[in-house]
């Protein structure tokens, strides 16, 4: 048998078996030996009769002195009995409905049975346990961890655990892509010898080990993947851009306020990193409100003033708006800047002069190709307009994890020189826990403010109970009646509800019913993105004290007016998106708040926002929803999905900081066992 062997050729493998099979992914003889258990029942330690105790998951073996099948009286069922000894004491067990078993298990054979005691008044006894005949080779079912895999109908465990047995024959043809000398620095198990083990540990520690090897292969693969992307870029030419120390410290020392630690860590790394003769590959985590946007202009300045230009994009053109904003107040002395989205231009200091929009728009991209505009704010329209940098020395992206190799390669066609390619820095405001981040991102340097700014007043959150409504309105009206502004994020729509309804019925609640005194706006994906950035533009300038919205204004506006955060069915979002949502308030001196209304009556719900009530941390609110939903639903799927992690997980943090160390350092020419490797995953990935 070999591992290319199909599953057709084992023993008692039929058509109909074959095909249950194929249901599970399984064809050949090596995707069964892949196919691993999901939970394990351990029946290794062997009982004796006397000492039984029930209620206990046991295996005992003895001899079969009397078994047959009757029928019950009062079920009608069949019900099998048998007695059974060994040298301590006798035990009577009971199947009910396997009549076939009288057959199969003869007075005088020697069994193991494996499975629960019970008492009734007869007695001790064991109800359908599984069963085994005693051979010399230790059992596949009984005595020992028995391997329990996920079954499609039609397929038992019994099944299973004996076409498994059949397919390890093969395992020690399975030769181990982790060279020895990695494999003592990791110090792990040899690949056949885990496969063994996954499926038929001897023991509790051997089964760890096991584990443990094979969670290594899953994150070894994916680090390694990262680390050729991280030595492709390495291997580029950047544009080498120096730290101006006099005009930085310049321009730290204008601000209004002292950089917080974090921020200077980060913003010191960066500049570091830009000094470099290859592209800086860095994603800059901080939590909303942390202060990223200064860290980026310090970047952006350093690039200008040594003759680069240098863009920033923004996933939406409300947030590029408000980066132009932010970066005009911050840079706008010494640097000229332009915004280029979908629908909107910008600049500040050049004369467009032009009349019609078209003009106004080329006269924009003419400042750009010519390098008059130093720093260029846009959307990801930049990539797909026919726009040509001048000289292009860095590119921020902010709210996107990481830049794809197809934004890469277009980005540098576009760079005004194709002999370099540009410093990349991407933002986030998602916290993700440092051992995510390394094996998610293992490609990427990361840097974490961690740190807010002093003087923030932490947000109030509360769980609004429906009784009490009425008085959060009073309080939002009050605070209106200050000066205040206020959000209402309407709760996530299904696929089948509409998202425009839903907003509206909220609008029409509060503007006729409840706040008929105040002025409401609302906001919605439906929206043409004109009209979104009227309205945001109002609310930004105070025209309007409430803002009823979707998930829309998630990520980015900065609003210092806004003190209430209202969110409406908080229970369907999930813990980092609220984070998200509150983060849109607090960003100020006032004392904000952030009011959750939920109708669940679910256990799981309130303990989910009782936590979010008790802390302000997004990395702590991260790494619960991790535990809860899993990478995918906290993440999205595309950023998380492409980790085909079946054993590993992320709070595996011992492992993922192992194989981030070890993959950092391999030689891919001495051991061209491991780029093989990764190609051929790749290209399976592909198929998939
Ligand atoms: P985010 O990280 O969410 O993008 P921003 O960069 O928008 O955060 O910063 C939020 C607010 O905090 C801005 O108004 C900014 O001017 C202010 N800010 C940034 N750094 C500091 C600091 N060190 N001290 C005080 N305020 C700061
Ligand atoms: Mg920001």
């Amino acid at each position: 048998m070999k591992l290319y062997t199909h599953v057709s050729q084992l023993n008692k493998v039929g058509t109909v078996l074959e095909k249950r099979l194929k249901r599970l992914g399984i064809e050949t003889v090596e995707d069964m030996v892949n196919y691993f258990p999901f939970r394990y029942e351990d029946y290794s330690q062997m009982n004796k009769i006397k000492d039984l105790i029930e209620g206990q998951d046991v295996t005992v073996q003895g001899k079969i002195e009397l078994i047959s099948t009757k029928r019950s009286p009062r079920k009608r069922k069949l019900v099998t009995e048998a007695i059974v000894t060994d040298d301590t004491g006798q035990l009577r067990i009971v199947w009910f409905g396997q009549p076939y078993i009288s057959k199969t298990l003869k007075v005088g054979d020697m069994v193991s049975f494996s499975g629960k005691v019970k008492t009734d008044m007869f007695g001790m006894q064991m109800v359908s346990p599984s069963y085994e005949k005693v051979k010399g080779d230790g059992g596949t079912h009984t005595a020992r961890i028995v391997p329990m895999y996920p079954l499609t109908s039609g397929i038992t465990h019994k099944q299973m655990r004996f076409l498994m047995k059949q397919a390890m024959k093969a395992v020690d043809d399975v030769s181990d892509w982790v060279p020895d000398p990695i494999r003592d620095d990791a110090d792990i198990m040899g690949l056949s010898e885990a496969l063994h083990a996954i499926h038929f540990p001897e023991s509790q520690e051997e089964l760890l080990h096991a584990q443990r090897r094979l969670k290594f292969d899953e994150l070894f693969l994916l680090q390694l993947r990262a680390e050729l992307v991280r030595r492709s870029i390495r291997r580029s030419d950047a544009p080498q851009i120096p730290f101006h120390e006099k005009e930085t410290k310049k321009f730290v020392a204008s601000l209004s306020f002292e950089l917080t630690k974090d921020q200077k860590v980060s913003a010191w790394k960066i500049l570091q990193d830009m000094e470099g003769d290859s592209p800086m590959n860095r994603l800059l985590e901080g939590d909303v409100g942390s202060g990223k946007t200064v860290v980026a202009a310090l970047a952006l300045y350093n690039a200008s003033l040594s003759g680069h230009q240098a863009v920033m994009m923004a996933p939406t053109e409300i947030l590029a708006k408000q980066h132009f904003e932010s970066l005009k107040g911050l840079l706008g002395d010494n640097v000229n800047i332009v915004l280029l989205t979908g629908s909107e231009i910008g600049n500040w200091k050049l004369e467009i002069g032009e009349n019609t929009k078209k003009a106004r728009r080329e006269k924009v991209k003419d400042f750009i190709r010519s390098g008059d505009a130093q720093v260029i704010v846009g959307t990801h329209a930049l990539l797909t307009d026919n726009v040509e940098f001048k000289n292009l020395g860095l590119v921020i992206i902010d709210e996107q994890h990481r830049f794809g190799v197809e934004q890469r390669k277009t980005i540098r066609e576009k760079s005004g020189d194709a002999a370099t390619m540009p410093h990349f820095l991407s933002m986030t405001a998602t916290p993700i826990p440092r051992s995510f981040a390394l094996a998610l991102y293992g490609d990427l340097d990361i840097s974490i403010i961690k740190q807010m700014p002093a003087g923030r007043k932490p947000i109030q959150t509360r769980v609004v109970e429906p009784k009490h409504r009425s008085k959060a309105y009073t309080f939002i009206h009050d605070q209106v009646t200050l000066g205040r502004q206020v959000f209402v994020i309407c709760p996530l729509i299904e696929e089948n509800e509409n998202e425009k309804k839903s907003v509206m019925n909220e609008y029409e609640k509060l503007s006729k019913d409840v706040f008929p005194d105040l002025k409401i706006d609302f906001l919605h994906g439906k929206m043409k993105v004109a009209d979104k950035d009227e309205t945001m533009k109002k609310f930004a300038a105070g025209d309007t004290d409430i803002l009823v919205s979707t998930s829309v204004v998630e990520v980015g506006v900065d609003i210092p007016n806004a003190t209430v955060m209202m969110i409406e069915g908080a229970e369907r979002f999930g813990l980092a998106q609220l984070h998200q949502f509150r983060g849109r308030v607090g960003r100020s001196d006032h004392q904000s708040y952030c009011f959750l209304f939920t109708d669940s009556d679910s256990d799981k719900a309130h303990e989910r926002l009782g936590l979010f009530e008790s802390t302000t941390d997004g990395f702590e609110l991260a790494e619960h929803d991790l535990k809860l939903r899993g990478p995918g639903d906290v993440y999205g799927t595309t950023q998380s999905g492409n980790m085909h992690l079946k054993m590993a997980n992320l709070s595996d943090h011992e492992l993922i900081e192992l194989v981030q160390r070890i993959a950092r350092d391999v030689d891919f020419d001495l051991f061209p066992s491991l780029f093989e490797k990764v190609q051929a995953w790749e290209e399976s990935i592909h198929l998939e």
